[in-house]
C-alpha cells in the first residue's frame, strides 16, 4: 500500500469509500442502538474549586456496539445529528441524567447536585427539543435547577430569535445554560450579551498547556474576568495535574472537572464518588 501511496489518488479513492461505507453502516446500527439498550450514559464529577466538593455532573454518551465494542461519541454523534437518530437518544439521556439528578438528591439532600447534559445544534433546534425536557422535569417530579444543558457557540450564531426564545423557556422553568469548548468556535463575542448564560466552559486545549504555556494561562484567566464581569461562572475541563489546578484556583476559576479527579463514570460509579468526596471533605 505504501508504493501505491505515491500515487495520490488510488490511495486516496478506496479509503474515502471505505469512510463512507462505514458512516453508512454505523448509520443503520445506529437506529436499533436505543432499542436494544447499547447506550449507556456516565457522568464525570465537577467539583468546586474551593471546597474540593463535587457539585456537578456532566452526563457523556457512550454506545457499547456489538462487534465494534466502544464508539467515541465525537465519531458517531454527528452521524445521530445527520439521520435525526439524536432527537430521540437525545430524550433519553435528559431522561437518564434526570434520574441521576434525582437519585443524588436522595443520597444527599443538602448537595443539590446539578446535572449536565450535550445538546447538539440540529437537537436544540428540533421543534419538539424543549418541550421534551421540560415534560421530563414534570414527569420526574425535579426542578429545572437541577439540570443544565451545554451547548456550543456556534448555536448562538444561528437564528438568534429563535434560539433566546428557547433559551428563556428553559431558564424560566430553572434549566441552567453552558456554553461549551467556549474560545474555540468564534472570536466575536457580542452574543454573549444577547443571551443570558451561566456558565462558560474553558476548552481542555487552554487547560493542556497552562502550567507551560503564558498565553494559554492569559487566555483562562481572561475568559475568568471575563466571565466574572458578565455574571458568569467558568468551568475548566480537560484538568489533569494539580499544577493545572492550582492555576485554575489562583484565578479564580469557579470549577474543575478532568482526570485528576475522575473518568466520567457509570451512575453507582458516580453515586459512590460523590458519597466518598462527601466523607473526605467537610
Ligand atoms: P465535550 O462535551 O467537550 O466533553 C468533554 C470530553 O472530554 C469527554 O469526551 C470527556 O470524557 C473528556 N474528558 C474529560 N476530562 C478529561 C481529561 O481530563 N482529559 C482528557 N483527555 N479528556 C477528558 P467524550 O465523552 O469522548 O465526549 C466527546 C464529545 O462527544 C463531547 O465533548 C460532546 O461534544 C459529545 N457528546 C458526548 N455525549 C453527548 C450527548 O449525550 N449528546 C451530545 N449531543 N453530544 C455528546
Ligand atoms: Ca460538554
Ligand atoms: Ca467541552
Ligand atoms: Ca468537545
Amino acid at each position: 500500500a505504501k508504493e501505491q501511496g505515491r500515487n495520490g489518488f488510488r490511495h486516496f479513492t478506496p479509503s474515502m469509500q471505505e469512510k463512507a461505507e462505514n458512516r453508512i453502516r454505523l448509520a443503520n446500527d445506529l437506529r436499533f442502538a436505543l432499542s436494544s439498550q447499547q447506550f449507556q450514559v456516565h457522568y464525570q464529577p465537577i467539583l468546586d474549586t474551593v471546597t474540593g466538593q463535587v457539585v456537578k455532573a456532566e452526563a457523556l454518551l457512550r454506545w457499547q456496539h456489538p462487534e465494534h465494542g466502544f464508539v467515541s461519541p465525537d465519531l458517531f454523534i454527528p452521524i445521530a445529528e445527520d439521520t435525526g437518530v439524536i432527537h430521540e437518544v437525545g430524550n433519553w439521556v435528559f431522561r437518564e441524567a434526570a434520574k441521576l439528578a434525582s437519585r443524588w438528591r436522595k443520597q444527599c439532600p443538602a448537595a443539590c447536585g446539578q446535572v449536565s447534559v450535550n445538546i447538539s445544534p440540529r437537537q436544540f433546534m428540533h421543534e419538539k427539543t424543549v418541550d421534551a425536557l421540560l415534560g421530563c422535569l414534570t414527569e420526574m417530579n425535579m426542578p429545572g435547577e437541577c439540570m443544565a444543558i451545554e451547548i456550543t457557540e456556534g448555536l448562538l450564531l444561528d437564528d438568534q430569535d429563535h434560539v433566546r426564545e428557547k433559551l428563556v423557556s428553559l431558564r424560566e422553568a430553572g434549566i441552567r445554560v453552558a456554553l461549551d469548548d467556549f474560545g474555540t468556535g468564534y472570536s466575536a463575542m457580542g452574543y454573549l450579551k444577547k443571551f443570558n448564560i451561566d456558565y462558560l466552559k474553558i476548552d481542555r486545549s487552554f487547560v493542556r498547556d497552562l502550567a507551560r504555556d503564558e498565553s494559554d494561562r492569559a487566555i483562562a484567566e481572561t475568559i475568568v474576568i471575563m466571565a466574572k464581569r458578565l455574571g458568569m461562572k467558568t468551568i475548566a475541563e480537560g484538568v489533569e495535574t494539580n499544577e493545572q489546578r492550582d492555576i485554575l484556583a489562583a484565578v479564580e476559576c469557579e470549577y474543575v472537572q478532568g482526570y485528576l479527579y475522575s473518568r466520567p463514570l457509570p451512575a453507582a460509579g458516580f453515586l459512590e464518588y460523590v458519597a466518598e468526596n462527601m466523607r473526605a471533605g467537610c
